[in-house]
């Protein structure tokens, strides 16, 4: 399509400043109007993933209140002061916080939250450690971040640029530093009014093939339908201009008003084919033909970025990366251009070899950070997060100390800074101190043991439970045969199939992975070898959690099972 073909600006007044790159794009190439448009701006706009949505509905009040309070009660302010009232509201809230304009408007009204409200925080924005803030400083991911820019800016070229792989264990920064690409490419992309737009699908939420073309091929028929009813306001414009005077047209690649309506015709026709897709239902091959017309229906680079992509070809092989990764060739006016991003090194094995070297044409590690690395990055959120002096001089090392063990996971090193905050915010310490560090790493390693035994499968519950129930009556160094005798038992009692002890023996090994039981293999001489364990982790809470399940909450009385042992 030629920039050529633009009839010389001048319909709208003020449009001078605008290039009208993608009017060129649209539809046909025909019907060009003069009218220049800013379709570049509202298409990157609409998309915004859950980049920095804020989750947590709390996040965004705990933020706003200073404001939100302030201004309803801004009237009250004037009213009230003559009888005092704004002194003494005042003066409740305390210095340092934030509440200057917060009156309470009648004295007597002291209500739940004042006390806690008045409080000193600790905390001047605690959403910048939640998981949710994309920081805008990524320390130590200078390196990964320019070589993700020196590859993508070919989109700004309007060239495609290479797949890209990203590999990085968990917490290492790879969706905070691909969503603040992203975010850069698509401001400049605005800046220099060229179309690249950015697409982030999280295939942890969206994992199947039907899910992720059909969240890609609603995201561009949304987009699509903007730019089509912009462009159909200025043609109706113009036709009702044209109506009034009739060389309104002149200026414009229109010779006739019958030229123009028919353009218009044409636009209401397009928008109507858009249908979206439905959340299931289609063949998969109706699903991927409407992205595909959905994404060529103007030029435009498109980067698709797959933030968890192991899961989705966990779950449901590598059908998606395939068929996107082959699009290219068949597009005529868009192009685009995969960055996978992956928790899991070894996760191209499962990949057709077709679908590997295409999408590993670049790849980016994202190693572990170290102590050092954490504690900047935590210091960087710490200035904005907390107030000053609110944290003593050991918190943050401590903090990346612990999650440098955590294979150095700065999302790790966050939730502890958080909620070693929470817990001395709680008990009202006027500072955060080395032992709320200690506390925080304690809650958090049980609420993930809770999270990991509440989602284990029934039979491994079993399993566990039956280890508990040794441990509870004294038995030491437990071995594979005792837990397998009581296990059979419990099966029995709640209906359950029995596996077998080579089985049981494979769920302990898992178990003994996820860090439950610590089990070790001894020899027992010529009696072969035997596993013996104990449990890893506190037993009164591990035992709630299994008997929270319905089936193990079926199970009365336990203790026979085991007496009976001992006494057999
Ligand atoms: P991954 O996607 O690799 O699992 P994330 O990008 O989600 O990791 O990072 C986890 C958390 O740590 C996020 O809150 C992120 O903002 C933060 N984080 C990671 N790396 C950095 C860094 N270099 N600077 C600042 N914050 C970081
Ligand atoms: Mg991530």
């Amino acid at each position: 399509m030629d920039e050529g073909e633009h009839a010389p600006n001048g319909t709208d007044a003020g449009d001078a400043d605008e290039s009208p790159v993608l009017d060129t794009d649209l539809v046909d190439p025909g019907a060009d109007d003069t009218v220049p448009r800013d379709d570049t701006v509202d298409a990157a706009d609409s998309d915004a993933p859950d980049s920095n949505t804020s989750t947590d509905p709390t996040g965004d009040d705990s933020t706003g209140t200073e404001r939100s309070v302030t201004d309803p009660t801004d009237t009250a302010v004037t009213t009230d002061s003559e009888d005092g009232v704004e002194a003494q509201s005042r003066d409740r809230s305390s210095p340092g916080v934030d509440f200057d304009g917060v009156v309470f408007d009648d004295e007597d009204n002291q209500g739940l939250f004042d006390d806690l409200l008045a409080g000193e925080p600790i905390f001047e924005n605690k959403e910048v450690l939640r998981p949710s803030y994309t920081p805008h400083e990524l320390p130590h991911r200078t390196d990964q971040i320019n070589r993700m820019a020196t590859i993508l800016v070919s989109a700004l070229r309007g060239e495609t640029p290479s797949n890209i792989l990203i590999y990085g264990k968990t917490g290492t920064g790879k969706t905070a530093s691909a969503k603040f690409v992203s975010q850069e490419l698509e401001s400049t992309s605005k800046k220099y009014d060229v179309p690249c737009e950015v697409e982030y699908i999280n295939c942890e939420v969206t994992d199947t093939q039907y899910r992720v073309l059909a969240q890609l091929a609603n995201t561009f028929i949304e987009k699509n339908q903007a730019v089509i009813d912009r462009r159909l306001d200025r043609l109706r414009d113009l036709v009702s201009g044209a109506h009034d005077d009739p060389t309104a047209l002149e200026s414009t690649r229109f010779a006739s008003t019958d030229e123009l309506t028919s353009t218009i015709e044409q636009l209401e026709a397009d928008a109507e084919e858009m249908e979206p897709v439905p959340m299931t239902g289609w063949p998969t091959d109706r699903v991927y033909t409407t992205f595909f017309d959905a994404v060529d229906y103007h030029e435009r680079v498109v980067v698709i970025m797959l933030d968890e992509i192991d899961k989705l070809v966990e779950k449901s092989g590598d059908d998606t990366l395939y068929n996107l990764s082959r699009m290219n060739s068949e597009l005529d006016n868009s192009r685009i251009s995969i960055m996978g991003i992956s928790n899991d090194l070894k996760f191209t094995d499962f990949l057709d070899p077709r679908v590997k070297s295409s999408l590993g044409e670049e790849e980016i590690v994202f190693p572990p950070y170290d102590a050092n690395q954490l504690r900047d990055i935590l210091q960087h959120r710490a200035d904005i997060s907390f107030k000053t002096d609110a944290l003593t001089d050991d918190v943050i090392p401590l903090c990346a100390a612990f999650a440098a063990q955590e294979h150095g996971d700065a999302r790790r090193a966050l939730d502890l800074l958080r909620t070693a905050g929470e817990l001395a915010e709680r008990s009202q310490a006027e500072v955060v101190a080395e032992s709320h560090v200690r506390q925080a790493q304690d809650k958090i390693e049980l609420d993930r043991v809770v999270e990991v035994v509440r989602t284990l499968p029934t039979q491994s519950k079993i399993v566990l439970f039956a280890v508990i129930l040794l441990e509870k009556n004294g038995v030491h160094n437990i071995n594979t045969g005792e837990v397998f005798n009581i296990y059979k038992r419990l099966c029995e009692e709640i209906d359950a199939d029995v596996l077998t002890q080579r089985r049981v023996t494979d769920l302990i090994s898992e178990l003994d992975m996820l860090g439950i039981v610590n089990a070790v293999v001894v020899s027992k001489g010529r009696y072969g070898r035997t596993k013996e364990m104990g449990l890893s982790v506190p037993i009164e809470e591990t035992e709630a959690v299994l008997l929270s399940d319905s089936r193990l909450g079926d199970i009365e009385n336990a203790q026979p099972f085991v007496q009976a042992r001992f006494d057999n």
